[in-house]
């Protein structure tokens, strides 16, 4: 059965202004499908076609694992964000956030540093590794069931998630996410499960 690119969880112009519907029209109608369609060619007619999407991603290697790791990613990130989400951590992921960070300020200062000093393209990440929250950042297709940590939000920094709406400005983009977009139910259903 073929792979397909999910249903994004809002309308396509919900996250605007702060990610604007001609950047979703590129993000998730392009680049988040091209990644499906080339795992769909990639895996045709293989052992893998009927394999779950995270058994692919953590024996791949190569072009296989990029779209099959980028299918994920890109799901994972559209549901770590809300159009009446960001800001202050609710839930559970407050207490555990202020128990492994010292609080939300030092959380944002390093999320937010990891997605500045991922060099080229990449992804910043708030993950539970060993009973414990911390900040990861992964180049291009990687991520962090590949490093044993559990993914519980994450921000994509390669240029095409930003460059319609901020230009060169990451730092904007990172600012704004966190402001505005941050799906702390999700978070927390990721720290239940
Ligand atoms: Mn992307």
């Amino acid at each position: 059965m073929a792979f397909e690119l999910p249903a994004l969880p809002y309308a396509q112009d919900a996250l605007a202004p702060t990610i604007s519907a001609e950047t979703m029209e590129y993000h998730y109608g392009k680049h988040h499908q091209t990644y499906v369609d080339n795992l769909n060619k990639a895996v045709a007619g293989t052992a893998d076609e009927n394999a779950s999407l995270e058994d692919i991603i953590m024996k791949a290697e190569g072009p296989l694992f990029n779209n099959a790791a980028q299918v994920w990613n890109h799901t994972f990130f559209w549901n770590s964000l809300s159009p009446n989400g960001g800001g202050q951590p609710t839930g559970a992921i407050a207490d555990r956030i202020a128990a492994d960070f010292g609080g939300y300020d030092a959380f944002r200062a390093q999320i937010t540093d990891a997605g500045l000093t991922q060099f080229g393209s990449g992804w910043a990440w708030l993950v539970e590794k060993d009973g414990k929250l911390a900040i990861m950042k992964t180049p291009n297709a990687d991520l962090p069931m590949k490093h044993g940590a559990k993914a519980l939000f994450t921000i994509d920094v390669w240029e095409h998630a930003y460059y319609i709406d901020y230009r060169n400005a990451r730092a904007k983009f990172i600012e704004v996410v966190l402001d505005n977009l941050v799906n702390w139910d999700f978070v927390n259903a990721n720290l239940a499960s």
